[in-house]
């Protein structure tokens, strides 16, 4: 990343070195972010329905399944809410005044301040969102969400199957989810590169990284909310646990989250801590951690909304309620769909821009500063799956003692 703003700033005053780059360097970032484009359809529908289709527990763990869901659904809309109004407050992109954007990315910007004015009401957007094809929708990249939904109708109608069959399903997507994570590994080897092609080509100036700067600001702000206000409000009420108790015994898990980007990879940790530290039943903890590995991530729901409201404003875009309100669903629908893994958020994070209509090319801004914006999201991801294991807990030693 350093190297490619060195690369953009060095080449300003030498038109050869700006055709080498347009020609040589622009190309590298184009197929990095087609590679990643990839790999989102098959990634989110395997583990969406593999995370949904797992869910048997729900039914036999009727309440807990009850608590726990209803306290991610809290936190990840708190999270979206916090992202959306941080990024309003603080703007952004609004110091960018018109970012340097090609023919293409022009056209669809105006086509989506076009299309913008035929969808008023909520019903009305959410109508045009439901896909009447299922092949359609999956061959189009441009459909992410209904992706997205398919998933949720599939997984939910497969937890609800029982016998050989649904777990021959299950043993299939289970399959085809670690193999593609497997390609997003060999894909994120390629970042280096992919990263440095991408901010070289970009027209790089104080202003861009201002807005940069902000954003990260931005995002780390929402974040330190969710982690030192938003979670210690619910496990301090309903998951009696004291506010330094919750850092001091989670202080090993949180850092590697940090360091791994991967609430995935975290996951063993996380849940020995709860189950050893925090004294979380076996049938609790198990159940809240792992579920929460996949379909809990505040962090990553709260940079998604930061990043996109960025997106649209340093390209000029003015988003209207409609839209705001898409984002926030879009937001939980694909961070639930993202699995536990470095840069997942920021791959279903082209779901949200292809659902609101934004150019995915906008991407490009926020590449640079994704892998520090990512272990930073991935702690409060982490943080979010012992908190609510507290709460859960809290509420059923409550009603055994009631
Ligand atoms: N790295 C995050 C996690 O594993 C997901 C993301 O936001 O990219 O929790």
């Amino acid at each position: 990343m350093v190297i490619g703003v060195a690369w953009a700033f060095f080449q300003k005053p030498f038109p050869e070195l700006a055709s080498f780059t347009t020609d040589w360097i622009q190309p590298l970032g184009r197929i990095f972010i087609k590679l990643l484009y990839l790999v989102a359809v098959p990634l989110v529908f395997s583990s969406l329905i593999v995370g949904m289709g797992s869910l048997k527990s729900v039914a036999e763990l009727k309440s807990i399944g009850k608590h726990t869901f209803l306290i991610f659904l809290t936190t990840l809309v708190s999270a979206t809410i916090v992202g959306l109004s941080l990024a309003y407050i603080i703007s952004p992109g609004r110091k960018i005044e018109h970012l340097a954007v090609n023919q293409t990315v022009s056209e669809k910007i105006s086509s989506f301040q076009h299309a913008e004015k035929s969808s008023e009401t909520f019903i009305g957007a959410f109508s045009t969102l439901l896909p009447d094809n299922m092949v359609h929708a999956l061959s189009n990249n441009s459909m992410m969400l209904q992706v997205v939904l398919i998933a949720f109708l599939l997984g939910i109608a497969l937890s609800k199957m029982t016998g050989d069959a649904k777990n021959k399903i299950l043993d299939a997507l289970d399959a085809v989810q670690s193999w593609f994570t497997a390609v997003i590994h060999l894909i994120m080897s390629f970042a280096p590169i992919g990263v440095f092609a991408l901010v070289a080509a970009l027209e790089l100036n104080s202003e861009v990284l201002l807005s940069l700067g902000l954003y990260m600001f931005t995002v780390v702000l929402g974040l330190s909310i969710m982690l030192f206000v938003i979670y210690p409000l619910c496990f301090t009420t309903l998951g009696k646990t004291k506010y330094t108790d919750f850092f001091v015994k989670s202080r090993a898990v949180l850092l590697m989250a940090f360091s791994t980007s991967s609430s995935n990879a975290t996951l063993p940790l996380t849940l020995n801590v709860v189950k050893e530290k925090f004294h979380v039943p076996d049938n609790i903890s198990n159940f809240v951690v792992s579920v929460g590995a996949t379909i809990n991530m505040d962090g990553t729901a709260l940079y998604k909304c930061v990043a996109v409201y960025f997106i649209a404003q340093s390209l000029g875009v003015e988003l209207t309620l409609a839209q705001l309100f898409i984002i926030v669903l879009t937001s939980i629908l694909s961070t639930a769909g993202a699995a536990g893994i470095p840069g997942a958020g920021m791959i279903t994070l082209v779901v949200i821009l292809q659902t609101v209509g934004l150019p995915a090319e906008g991407i490009v801004l926020i590449l640079a500063p994704d892998r520090i914006l990512d272990m930073f999201r991935t702690v409060v991801n982490v943080a979010g799956d012992i908190s609510t294991s507290l709460c859960v807990n809290g509420l059923a030693q409550r009603k055994n003692t009631a």
